[in-house]
């Protein structure tokens, strides 16, 4: 990955920020979430404008954000009409932000809306995209941390633009950042990867990612291995590069082996055995065939849900609310 310091970097001036929150079943997170960014925001300098995106939710988080009060930002409220992954949740909110940067924030309180200020101040310096690297990540399962390193090591071996180790969704993002990525009109989205397609002026800066406030999770190992899927199939083809390779490679070895048992056979006289050997090769080369079929099947899948063309996510209802309207008791 490129990085480009702060010399090499032009100055830009504070503006508008946006701020896009996804939103699943998170009633116990979101008041201390509030009270956590605005505290931050009512020391920044600039005007904020957070993105709510309810994707979804069955518990009372809607109910629980309408009712907010003391807002130092203004916000929108965007219920999507059932719930489409967070992926979907952050196009969605990525399509409403207007600032002249955006930062994407999970509400759990794992990335820590106190990070904001420094993010800003990468901006300032002239950073297009503030990656923010986790160095330590608490609460989360060592099959996890593991499983993580081994996808980014894969995915990074495979797609033609190189995606960031260890960076989730939690970034700033200049606005034509912004506009570039509303742009892209594919429907299965790997936001990670999406997110550093783009390009541009690329900072990381490092920091601990805590637990999650309450709650569980919403990523269940299934979700992951989807989304892991998601990740190498919409940014690479090599896979199925590699199955070629797969079967040229094995059946040049069946030739050469054919070969070698004829003039065994003609040569040194010797009969043909190798009951063994034709289990092995029928039950190698069916597994190596019916892999490649399902690679081939997870491309066509995607085709399959491109041509369609449905839209990544519907909005049910919007609510805006300026943070004049709420009654500020100080
Ligand atoms: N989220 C969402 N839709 C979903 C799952 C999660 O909007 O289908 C939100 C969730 O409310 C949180 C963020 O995405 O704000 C990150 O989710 P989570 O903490 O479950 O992911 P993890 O931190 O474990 O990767
Ligand atoms: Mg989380």
């Amino acid at each position: 990955m490129i990085l480009y310091t702060s010399t090499n970097l032009k100055q830009k001036n504070a503006g508008a920020c946006s701020i896009v929150v996804p939103i699943y079943n998170e009633e116990n997170v979101i008041p201390q979430f509030h009270f956590r960014l605005n505290r931050v925001v009512k020391l920044l300098d600039i005007q904020v404008h957070v993105i709510f995106v309810n994707d979804g939710s069955y518990d009372s988080s809607t109910q629980i954000i309408e009712n907010l009060t003391n807002l130092e930002y203004d916000y929108t409220l965007i219920n999507l009409s059932r719930n489409f992954g967070k992926e979907a949740a952050m196009s969605a909110g990525l399509s409403k932000a207007d600032g002249d940067f955006t930062i994407i924030l999970d509400v759990d309180l794992q990335d820590p809306p106190e990070l904001i200020p420094s993010m800003i101040d990468k901006w300032k310096e002239g950073a297009d995209i503030v990656c923010m690297q986790r160095n330590k990540r608490y609460g989360e399962s060592w099959f996890k941390k593991a499983s993580a390193f081994l996808f980014y090591k894969i995915i990074n071996r495979l797609a033609d633009c190189e995606i960031p180790e260890n960076v989730g969704d939690f970034r700033l993002l200049d606005k034509k950042v912004v506009r570039e990525l509303i742009q892209l009109r594919e429907k299965n989205i790997y936001m990670k990867g999406l997110l550093a397609w783009p390009g541009f002026n690329q900072v990381i800066l490092n920091f601990d990612r805590d637990q999650r406030f309450s709650g569980e999770s919403k990523w269940p190992l299934q979700k992951l291995l989807a989304l892991a899927m998601d990740g190498i199939t919409s940014f690479s083809t090599k896979p199925l590069q590699i199955a070629t390779y797969l079967g040229a490679t094995i059946a040049s070895g069946s030739f050469f082996y054919a070969i070698w048992t004829v003039l065994k056979t003609f040569i040194l006289g010797e009969t043909v055995t190798g009951f063994p050997t034709i289990i092995v090769a029928i039950t190698g080369l069916g597994g190596v065939q019916l892999l490649s079929i399902g690679l081939i099947g997870a491309y066509v899948g995607r085709i399959y849900n491109e041509v369609k063309n449905r839209p990544r996510f519907i909005v049910a209802s919007e609510i805006n609310k300026a943070a004049a309207e709420t009654s500020k008791v100080i």
